[in-house]
Parts: structure tokens; sequence; C-alpha cells
């Protein structure tokens, strides 16, 4: 089995992992109550979406 020359030093691998980083998936401000909500879903704090329709609250 091939195995690695050289140890991977602690930059080559932080390197490397500049790309694996959490990703905050789309949250925009309620344009009813200005909390962050995910776009696309029913505000969780007002309840609106599309300026009225709401669920409860
Ligand atoms: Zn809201």
């Amino acid at each position: 089995m091939a195995v690695p020359f050289r140890r991977t030093s602690k930059t080559r691998k932080n390197k490397r992992r500049t790309h694996l980083k959490l990703t905050v998936p789309g949250m925009v401000a309620c344009p009813d109550c200005g909390e962050q909500k995910l776009s696309h879903r029913v505000c969780k704090a007002c309840g609106s979406y599309k300026g009225k329709e709401v669920v409860n609250k």
C-alpha cells in the first residue's frame, strides 16, 4: 500500500481545510418583525409569510 513520503505540515493541512467551513443557510430579516428567518419559509417569530398568512401567535 502506498504511504505518504512526508508528513503533512500543519500549514498544508489547514490550507486544505479552508474550504471546510459551516455556512449559514439563507437567513434574511423578516419584513414584518425584522427577526432573522430562513428565506422562503414562514417566519418563526411572527408566523407570517408574504405579507400575511399568519400561522398562529
Ligand atoms: Zn416575522
